[in-house]
């Protein structure tokens, strides 16, 4: 075998290995939809290199040669389809027809042109492979994601891009040998190992993106509460580890408010479970849009929630939960139920403090307050910890 004709075998291998694990991320999660489309053009990019293997036994190669151009073409703009669709950007649809329908209008059109290796031939060939590229890029860069990887995959779909258009030059420098001698010549041995390398080099920037942002969605998924939105219990113990280690690191004290609705079972009752369903995700709302950004809001299960409030102190955490206690009563009559209410818990965190201990003081806390009669907040002296508490009795 001639050394692009080994070089193209590893190119089918190559784009059959993608093939098969951009299939299996998006058999595998439904919602990887980006790895979909690079499995379908990868599986397209297999098809061309096995085109470009019989290319050199053909008597007439002209219409061969515009199918390979036009299979290439479509490999690319597919995998640029799977890169806005992965990016959530959106799909350059006009310009991808666009560049589709001219260059492969342009090579049909100069498919019966006499001279089979010239310059401008080439570049009708390759320039429309750099423009793919370059539209690959630009998704990349719509997507305003600015990591290590995608910054990398960008300058990698720019250099592929690059490649294609430099090689008309090569092919002139190192003579082109028409399409009969390309597997046997140097020219098509160098062409062939760069597209290889490039090919590979995107291929696997592509698979870690798209695996990286599975992983981080599918930790989301567990980290978050589906009917509230909220974090639930473990997405609350990961994100108020790091949100202390940052208050601790700046030695500031942070607070944490616990909340449990009254007489929920009642609530179920009277009124059905997906009434419930519905308060739990006003009293939700509330938490959210009465917070900071910087505050870690969870459900905790059923009808009982914790807010940390870092860097905060009591007066800011008992004002904070003052608002939502005084929201939550005024929504009842909106949601057609009649005296709605919640009682709340708060106390101090020091920059020393362990968060499963202080979740046991602010629980007394809360304790207490339904124990005193409800739809109040109730304080934790940091000092005495537990007894003689401040106590803010609601309306
Ligand atoms: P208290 O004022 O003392 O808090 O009384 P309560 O009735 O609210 O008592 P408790 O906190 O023990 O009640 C929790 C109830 O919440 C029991 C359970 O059926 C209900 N619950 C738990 N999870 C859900 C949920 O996801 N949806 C709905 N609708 N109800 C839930
Ligand atoms: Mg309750
Ligand atoms: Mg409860």
């Amino acid at each position: 075998m001639s050394a692009a004709g080994f070089v193209l075998a590893i190119n089918i291998f190559v784009a059959g290995l993608f093939t098969a694990a951009f299939g299996t991320v998006a058999w595998r999660n439904r919602s990887a939809i980006g790895a979909r489309w690079l499995a379908i053009a990868y599986s397209i990019g297999m098809a061309n290199a096995a085109l470009e293997f019989i290319l050199p036994t053909m008597q007439d190669p002209a219409l061969l040669n515009l199918t390979v151009f036009t299979v290439a073409l479509s490999a690319f703009l597919v995998s640029v389809i799977g890169l806005a669709r992965h990016y959530g950007t959106p799909v350059l649809w006009n310009a991808l027809a666009l560049l589709a329908i001219a260059s492969v209008g342009l090579n049909a059109a100069l498919m019966d042109q006499a001279s089979s290796a010239s310059f401008w031939r080439a570049m009708a060939y390759q320039l429309p492979y750099f423009a793919a590229h370059v539209l690959g890029a630009l998704t990349v860069w719509r997507s305003h994601r600015r990591q290590p990887l995608d910054l990398t995959l960008l300058v990698f779909l720019l250099v592929s891009g690059l490649q294609f258009v430099a090689k008309p030059f090569l092919a002139l420098s190192m003579g082109d040998p028409g399409t009969a001698d390309y597997l046997h010549s140097l020219y098509g041995a160098y062409s062939q190992t760069l597209t290889a390398f490039l090919l590979i080099a995107t291929g696997v920037l592509m698979l870690l993106i798209i695996v990286r942002d599975e992983m981080a969605a599918i930790t989301l998924r567990s980290e978050t509460d589906k009917l509230s939105g909220l974090w639930n219990r473990r997405g609350f113990e990961n994100h108020t580890e790091r949100a202390l280690v940052l208050a601790r690191k700046a030695s500031l004290p942070s607070a944490l408010v616990v909340a449990d609705l009254d007489h929920f079972k009642h609530i179920n009752d009277t009124l059905g479970h997906a009434w419930g369903d519905t308060v739990i995700t006003a009293f939700a709302r509330l938490l959210t849009d009465n917070a900071e950004p910087r505050m870690v809001v969870a459900r905790q299960g059923g009808e009982e929630f914790a807010v940390l409030l870092p860097g905060a102190n009591l007066a800011t955490a008992r004002l904070y939960a003052e608002g939502v206690r005084v929201a939550f009563s005024g929504i009842g009559p909106q949601l057609g139920i009649s005296a709605l209410s919640a009682s709340f818990g708060v106390v101090q965190l020091l920059p020393h403090d362990d968060l499963s201990d202080t979740l046991r003081r602010a629980d007394q806390a809360l304790y207490e307050a339904k124990k005193s009669g409800r739809n109040r907040v109730i304080v934790a002296d940091p000092m005495l910890v537990t007894s003689n508490p401040e106590q803010l009795t609601g309306s």
